[in-house]
């Protein structure tokens, strides 16, 4: 089935320009160097579904004019992949008298019921909430028609999840990618990687260590997210090697799904 994925953020946690930066990339006016919080919205079969919601989501669904969200699944619970849960709520009432699903690891649902109780806890009555549903990811999630499988990544010293979708995959926030998952990755047509830069960081990977992923899973086209100020786009695209491009907020690609 043929699918559409849009690029809500290519930017990491700060996002870029970074507040108070002064540096070339933060003042540039590029638009492809504005970089808001990473997510990416998935479009196949009527519905809509989205990677984490950022502290951009409000941005970025204005931006592309999102009319309708059909379910949020969740990499992990830094504040950059979640805050932008609340914002999520003029969509969820899309879905009254039901409630949007969100899919994340058990861990992190307990994570997201502790971080937003007044979300989750039903004895809370102010009015304006999301109505949003935690199910835990314990295996793919099938979601109209398609196949989000789960992909362990390690983020530091934690394991967190990417997803396989058809024929693409998206993995932020790495700094290492198991074996195990390599072996899934094989055969992409797609394929996002964490590359936050090209110096070296103790929870992300850097463009040269994403670049051996592509070298041992060859996908047809590649793309880094999660990037900070310190890679320009236009320059950093003209160094990297056939294939390989940087995400940019608002790029649309289709995929089979
Ligand atoms: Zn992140
Ligand atoms: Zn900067
Ligand atoms: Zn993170």
């Amino acid at each position: 089935m043929r699918a559409i994925l849009t690029v809500l953020g290519s930017g990491t946690s700060m996002g870029v320009p970074t507040i108070g930066c002064d540096c070339a990339v933060c003042r540039s006016t590029d638009p492809h160097d504005r970089r808001l919080r990473p997510s990416v919205l998935i479009g196949y079969n009527g519905r809509n579904v989205m990677i984490d919601s950022t502290p951009d989501f409000r941005e970025q669904a204005l931006r592309e004019n999102i009319q309708q969200l059909d379910a949020v699944l969740y990499t992990h619970t830094h504040a950059d992949h979640i805050l932008g849960i609340d914002d999520l709520r003029p969509l969820t009432y899309l879905h009254k008298p039901g409630k949007m699903p969100l899919y994340a690891t058990p861990h992190a649902c307990d994570f997201l019921r502790n971080m937003f109780p007044y979300i989750f806890q039903p004895t809370y009555k102010f009015g304006g909430l999301p109505q949003v549903d935690l199910n835990p990811i314990e295996g793919p999630v099938e979601l109209f028609g398609a196949r989000f499988e789960p992909l362990t990544v390690i983020h530091g010293d934690t394991p967190i999840l990417g997803f396989r979708f058809g024929s693409a995959a998206y993995l932020t926030d790495h700094s290492h990618v198991p074996a195990e998952t390599i072996e899934k990755l094989r055969g992409l047509d797609v394929l996002f990687l964490d590359a936050l830069r090209y110096i070296p960081h103790p929870t992300h990977s850097t463009v040269e260590q994403s670049l051996k992923i592509v070298e041992t899973v060859k996908p047809r086209r590649t793309f880094f997210t999660h990037i900070c100020h310190d890679l320009p786009h236009e320059a950093t695209n003209a160094a990297l090697p056939a294939g390989v491009q940087l995400a940019f907020d608002g790029m649309k690609l289709e995929f089979e799904i």
